[in-house]
């Protein structure tokens, strides 16, 4: 009976920078370590995303003219 053992926070790596990050409430950016590497690998993750061809990324732009081609279709 080991309770100290149960006790030990589950650990992750920073997906970042492979820091080890211990999963509780005292990390809100888990599994990153911090702010600035869930950023990077946000902002990373968006970079590639907008070179996929063929994929339209929507965007405000996209956004304001879809709404824009729903109004017209959708008239009553
Ligand atoms: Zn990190």
């Amino acid at each position: 009976m080991s309770q100290a053992d149960s006790k030990r926070p589950l650990e992750v790596a920073c997906p970042q920078c492979r820091k080890t990050v211990p999963w509780t409430t005292d990390h809100p950016y888990r599994p990153f370590c911090s702010k600035r590497c869930r950023l990077l690998d946000l902002g990373a993750w968006a970079d590639e995303s907008h070179r996929i061809a063929g994929e339209p990324a929507m965007d405000e732009t996209d956004i304001d003219a879809w709404l824009a081609r729903a109004d017209r279709d959708g008239s009553d």
